[in-house]
């Protein structure tokens, strides 16, 4: 993003939120009305998971917001109009990270950037590469971990990461309780927040082995993802796991693919490399489990994949391909 660009987008996200602040402002443009304009004003700004909690239980029109970068993409496109903000900036203990039992407890309010850094990227190497993939620095300086989580958008750089670790959501909910659930089953819908429920930690495994994170984009520089794989070594339970990104609204595990891989490869040995053969054929797997081959119906033949799904079969299978590879090396 250009220096003026990036002055027009700052701009625009701060006259959005000054008219989220402002009720008669917000009622005065275009027409636009708000069920309740007395709270329109309401902007909390908590210091704690707990009192962010509280401050959507006594507000339950309210919407939490981290680096806003989604929240305010849907707000200036007029797709959401919240009648509060809970801002979630201002809460260090979900800034950071610790370590629990072999774990990271990642709070969810680190940054793209905060987690792109290398301390961060000798913990976790594929979340880290992951945000330095997401987006412009602009992007990556207020775009939070839980926010590319929530969101759960299909192209969110962090989620087929996450899918391959297996990483567990630590929810904070009223009363200082807390529950956790798989991030899967909230991408998939199985497991939703409840009201006035936020995202207060990622708990991610340590696995001290390769990871790596590749992302395809249909531009040059900064963009969102066509395809992305996320290859995790676990060498103590000798597997390998991997997740696609973006061609599905949630991340895809192919499953038999990461079993057959792991059966091939040495894990006793110095090196845990792979003839090109085993690669590529890994990644055709990978492929052809996330997009399959269509069914016919009865005895009439399947349709052909159209040219735009071929073209995307292939670039799964070339990212998972060249993930493993690097994996290995
Ligand atoms: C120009 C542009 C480019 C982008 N490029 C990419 C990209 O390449 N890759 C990528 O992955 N993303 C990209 N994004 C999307 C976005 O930056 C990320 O999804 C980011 O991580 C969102 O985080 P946030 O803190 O800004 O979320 P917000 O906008 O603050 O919030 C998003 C949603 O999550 C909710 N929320 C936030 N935190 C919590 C919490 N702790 N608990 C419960 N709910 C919560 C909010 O209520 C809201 O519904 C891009 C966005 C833009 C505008």
């Amino acid at each position: 993003m250009c220096q003026s660009c990036h002055v027009r987008a700052v701009s625009t996200y701060r006259t959005a939120v000054a008219r989220l602040t402002a009720g008669t402002d917000l009622e005065g443009a275009a027409g636009l009305t708000t069920h309740a304009p007395q709270t329109a004003a309401a902007v909390t700004l908590p210091v704690s998971l707990d009192e962010a909690v509280a401050a959507l239980t006594a507000m339950p029109a309210a919407v939490p917001v981290a680096g806003g970068t989604d929240l305010m993409a849907a707000v200036n496109a007029g797709l959401l109009r919240p009648a509060g903000l809970v801002g979630l900036g201002r809460i260090s203990e979900i800034r950071g990270w610790h370590y629990q039992d072999g774990h990271a407890l990642l709070g969810a309010g680190l940054t793209h950037a905060r987690m792109g850094r290398p301390d961060f990227a000798a913990l976790i190497p594929a979340l880290a590469a992951a945000s330095r993939a997401a987006g412009p620095p602009q992007i990556r300086n207020a775009g939070t971990l839980g926010g590319n989580i929530v969101t759960a958008a299909p192209t969110g750089d962090a989620l087929p990461v996450l899918a391959a670790l297996e990483a567990v959501l630590v929810i904070a909910g009223p009363g200082g309780a807390r529950r956790e659930t798989p991030v899967s089953h909230l991408l998939a819908g199985r497991d939703m927040l409840e009201p006035a429920e936020l995202v207060g930690f990622v708990r991610v495994p340590l696995l001290h082995a390769p990871q790596v994170f590749l992302k395809a984009t249909g531009r040059t520089g900064p963009g969102r993802a066509t395809a992305s794989v996320a290859v995790v070594l676990d060498p103590a339970r000798r597997g390998v796991r991997c997740a696609v990104g973006a061609i599905a609204p949630m991340p895809l595990r192919p499953l038999e693919a990461e079993q057959w891989i792991a059966s091939l490869i040495d894990w006793d040995g110095e090196r845990a490399a792979l003839a090109p053969e085993a690669l590529h054929a890994f990644g055709e797997y990978v492929a052809a489990a996330c997009i399959p081959d269509p069914v016919g119906e009865g005895d009439q033949t399947a349709p052909p994949l159209s040219p735009a799904v071929v073209h995307l079969r292939r670039t799964v299978a070339a990212l998972a391909r060249r993930a493993l590879g690097r994996a290995l090396a």
